[in-house]
């Protein structure tokens, strides 16, 4: 972990958050080539659960949600974790966190009883700070696609089943933010609610179960490195039937990756009006006074029913995490030196192609890179970069570091002799002569 940490912050891909005054606990901000990367992993998931199939629909709500969305999904009540006070040293800590009734920082082991602490951040809209002026941060982006549901459906038409994707912050006032960028306060998740006829719930939950391991195996992330989990009864969510969590063996240590929950039709009978009217499975937690009907019509018997749904919810950062992870190696070479290399899947790689003129100081050399980096941006694969430092192999070096899969250099045979450019491999290492009215047929079909 120290060394992917060190790596990240020297080449700029994460940096801690509010960094130049102190810090602050639980957020990281993502540098110039963490925000490709993560763009990049954001885009394979929404290519791949709204592009690719013709069952989901996409969503972008807000983040500030309305008490009552918070009060009637039960989060208000129920979404707090076990919190602990060190009486000694005045730490806190989660209490299902500790693996002895000690305290970690000191060791002393006179702790409180442990009490629920809400995980929500609360704030105030508008300029009167009264009782019902308060919203959340929200805690899961889920909510919103619940609370527009029948927005969707009517815009749209969908039929059962159909999903509804949405990636997005949220936050978590979590007690003891920790490892990196696995346990933070501020976060993206990338959440499909899947609506489906109830009856069908079981089924459709173990085929999400599938195509996500499959999708993670597609970020280069081994499958032998994950684990399905499935969670007790007495550890469910208030609102879920089955949850299986897929595990990553993170650098600290087996944990969380993504959560896949068949939560019924507890949501949409939380939040839609005339409850009593349908028949539903989920206890709700109050009497909701919302004002639509989230229920569809079965088109054979005509009774209205509300939806079950299932959720595969997946956290961004955390798949950051593990793609990092997963693509880091050190690689001994023959002539006894070494390399870091990032070895993404090249959709992931933060740089697609690196374009280096050999010499910074030659007009034409420079002008033929910037002219051949520009025609490969033209491809819209991603991001393409022009960098004129000069020293070819350091260069390399470099962009084996950040994980670049090609690197272009333009020397005076492109230009003086016969327009053809070395392409150099990140994987192999390997160096071939491409003619330049070739190269973008040649990058397309690396990237392809
Ligand atoms: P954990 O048990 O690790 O606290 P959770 O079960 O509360 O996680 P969910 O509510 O299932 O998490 O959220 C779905 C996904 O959101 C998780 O699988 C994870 O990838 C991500 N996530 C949740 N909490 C955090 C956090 N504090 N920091 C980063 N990612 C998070």
């Amino acid at each position: 972990m120290d060394e992917l940490v060190s790596l990240c912050k020297r080449r700029g891909f994460i940096f801690q958050s509010s960094e130049i005054y102190g810090g602050l606990q639980g957020l990281y901000d993502y540098g110039p080539l963490g925000v490709e990367l993560k763009n990049n992993l954001k885009a394979a998931w929404w290519r791949a659960m709204v592009y690719e199939r013709d069952d989901v629909e996409g969503l972008d709500a807000a983040i500030l949600t309305h008490n009552k969305v918070l009060r009637y999904s039960g989060h208000e009540a129920t979404f707090t974790d076990p919190l602990v006070d060190c009486r000694t040293c005045k730490s806190r800590w989660r209490a299902d966190h500790l693996t002895e009734q000690k305290c970690p920082k000191c060791g002393g082991t006179d702790l409180t009883e442990p009490r629920p602490f809400n995980l929500m951040f609360k704030t105030t809209v508008g300029p009167v700070d009264d009782a019902n002026s308060y919203a959340y941060l929200r805690p899961e982006t889920a909510q919103a696609i619940f609370t527009n549901f029948r927005h969707v459906l009517d815009s749209t038409s969908r039929k059962l089943p159909f999903g509804i994707a949405q990636i997005g912050k949220a936050f978590r006032n979590e007690i003891t933010p920790r490892n990196f960028i696995f346990r933070v306060r501020e976060f993206e998740q990338m959440e499909l609610e899947f609506f489906v006829a109830p009856g069908t719930d079981e089924e459709w939950h173990q085929r999400w179960v599938e195509e996500r391991l499959d999708w993670w195996a597609r970020q280069g992330v081994d499958p032998n490195n994950l684990q399905l989990y499935r969670v007790p009864a007495d550890e469910l969510a208030h609102y879920s039937k089955a949850t299986f969590d897929v595990m990553y063996r993170f650098p600290h240590g087996v944990e969380e990756l993504e959560g896949i929950a068949n939560r019924t039709d507890f949501d949409l009978g939380s939040h839609t009006k005339n409850q009593a009217e349908y028949n539903l499975t989920a206890k709700v937690l109050a009497n909701t006074d919302s004002n639509a009907k989230l229920a569809m019509q079965d088109p054979d018997t005509k009774a209205w029913q509300v939806p079950y749904v299932i959720e595969p919810s997946a956290g961004v950062d955390r798949g950051v995490l593990a793609v990092l992870n997963e693509s880091y190696r050190v690689e001994q070479l023959d002539n006894g030196t070494e390399r870091t290399v990032l070895g993404f899947e090249p959709h992931l790689a933060p740089i697609k192609v690196a374009v280096l003129p050999l010499k910074r100081n030659h007009d034409g050399i420079m002008a033929k890179a910037k002219e051949i980096k520009q025609t490969l941006q033209a491809l819209g694969i991603g991001r393409m970069l022009f960098e004129d430092t000069g020293n070819i192999g350091k260069g390399y070096r470099r962009h084996d570091e950040v994980g670049t899969p090609l690197c272009v250099t333009v020397d005076f045979d492109t230009i003086e002799k016969d327009d053809t450019v070395t392409v150099r491999d990140r994987d192999t290492m390997k160096q071939q002569r491409v003619a330049v009215a070739e190269l973008t047929d040649y990058v397309k079909d690396y990237f392809k």
